[in-house]
């Protein structure tokens, strides 16, 4: 079973494809899809545009 880097919930999702960005059920950070079979996720990268103004 595939979990959450961060908190550790389950997140099989088999309709999403590598590369594919979707947020933890459980705890809501984003997750980006790494691999099909086996299927597993990585925390996605931050977005972080507003940063240092
Ligand atoms: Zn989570």
């Amino acid at each position: 079973m595939t979990q959450c880097p961060e908190c550790d919930a389950a997140v099989e999702n088999p309709t999403m494809i590598p590369g594919e960005v979707f947020p933890c059920p459980d705890c809501g950070t984003e997750l980006e899809v790494t691999g099909k079979n086996p299927f597993t996720v990585e925390l996605a990268p931050q977005e972080a545009e507003d940063w240092g103004e």
